[in-house]
């Protein structure tokens, strides 16, 4: 399938400079939408994925079918203030300011093999954050997979040694 057709471009948004890539008309579309989930599932299973961790709030929309399909679990990696229960956190650092986000502590047990899912790999930040805490509570990362690389900001690089599966790329 040709997942592009269903990825709008949005210029200047959210910020003056910045060509955002929209996949809620992929979303919107029911085909397109299984069989972007499919191809994920397809990938989960070649690394034996037994969790999915996704990042909010597009890696939701993504992991959750995924991990629904293969009767596998889902463990969401959110903004601070919004997980009820003990949680780990790491900061990276951003253009202007900084990121955080934030794990259940006992969302992973130690040995079992994790799959992150995001809609988007721009410079890796948000994808080598969610590593790091997987890694601190003893899981062991099996590969991240994205529908849509932004290979210019090279976030595969900060990917070295890990599995990657993407839908389509962009320079
Ligand atoms: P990174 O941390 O720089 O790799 O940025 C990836 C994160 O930012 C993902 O969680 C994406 O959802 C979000 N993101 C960055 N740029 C875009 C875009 O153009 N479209 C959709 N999401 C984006």
């Amino acid at each position: 399938m040709d997942f592009k057709k269903y990825i709008a471009s949005i210029p200047d948004f959210p910020q003056p400079g910045v060509l955002f890539r929209d996949i809620t008309p992929l979303m919107s579309d029911g085909e397109a939408f299984h069989a972007a989930t499919s191809e994920i599932q397809k990938f989960a299973e070649q690394v034996g994925a037994e969790v999915i961790a996704g990042p909010e709030s597009r890696g939701f929309i993504f992991g959750c079918p995924v991990a629904a399909n293969l009767h596998i679990g889902f463990v969401p990696v959110r903004k601070p203030g919004k997980l009820p229960r003990e949680t780990i956190s790491y900061r990276y650092d951003l253009e202007y300011g900084s990121n955080e986000l934030h794990m259940h502590k006992d969302a992973i047990t130690p040995g079992q093999k994790v799959l992150i899912v995001d809609d988007l790999l721009a410079t890796g930040g948000t994808v080598q954050a969610t590593i790091k805490m997987i890694e601190e509570l003893g899981g062991v990362v099996v590969g991240c997979a994205f529908l849509i690389e932004l290979e210019g900001l090279k976030g595969r690089d900060a990917l070295a040694g890990y599995e990657v599966f993407t839908l389509m790329s962009y320079e």
